[in-house]
């Protein structure tokens, strides 16, 4: 798999994500979900969270919007964690939790308004079933905020030292994962599978795929 380098943090990226993302990445996620909600302007209907771990990505933009959000993830051992802390953050009726994979998700065609992902598409085998997946289940009129970064060029410069401290080898893990190279990859994925209306954003908010998917009808 040339998208990403399964090894860093165990177990495709589940590691000790959860004592990560409410410690050194507890920033970063209502920074991210400002974006998202900056960019698009969607604010209620359906929103899934892909590789959402411990669910900290669901939940802020739960609490920024009046979106229902599945936190979806293939780790029941994450699902536990995710269950936990939306209960703990009072959110078990704006967001559920779903186990499987995003190569071949249960999800009905044309089902979510938004579809986010963060630090999850860098360790999956086959990103172009995965993407194919992602525009099945996009809903018309619908966008997608795939990928990875911290936010902003701050948290980004803060976030990287403190994890570079904690393990040498992230550092390369993630120069590979934001590489020209690894856009690249991502980018002939996209034009291969013929996804009509994409947009890399690439800069102080990280690499993200932003896929449109048009209203039936229009170009
Ligand atoms: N999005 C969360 C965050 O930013 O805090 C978690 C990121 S963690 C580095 C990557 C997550 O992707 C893990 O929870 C892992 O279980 C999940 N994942 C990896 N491959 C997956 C797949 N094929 N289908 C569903 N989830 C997957």
């Amino acid at each position: 798999n040339m998208a990403g380098n399964k090894k860093n943090t165990g177990k495709k990226g589940t590691g000790n994500m959860d004592e990560i993302a409410k410690t050194i990445f507890a920033p970063i996620y209502p920074v991210i979900a400002d974006n998202i909600i900056k960019r698009f302007g969607i604010a209620k209907g359906m929103c899934i969270d892909i590789g959402s771990g411990p669910a900290s990505l669901s939940i802020a933009i739960a609490k920024k919007t009046s979106l229902d959000v599945i936190s979806f993830d293939y780790s029941s051992d994450m699902q536990k964690k995710a269950l936990k802390n939306i209960k703990d953050a009072g959110l078990e009726d704006r967001i559920k939790t779903a186990c499987g994979d995003v190569h071949d998700m249960p999800f009905s065609d044309n089902y979510a308004d938004l579809i986010i992902s963060r630090g999850s598409m860098f360790f999956w085998d086959d990103i172009h079933t995965a993407f194919r997946e992602i525009y099945r289940v996009l809903k018309p009129g619908g966008r997608t905020y795939i990928g990875g970064g911290f936010g902003n060029r701050e948290l980004t410069k803060c976030v990287s030292a403190e994890m570079i401290r904690k393990n040498p080898d992230w550092e390369e893990f993630s120069r590979k994962n934001m590489s020209d190279e690894n856009v690249q990859i991502f980018k002939d994925m996209l034009e291969e599978i013929k996804i009509p209306d994409y947009n890399i954003v690439r800069g102080d908010e990280g690499f993200w795929i932003v896929i449109s998917k048009n209203l039936p009808g229009a170009l």
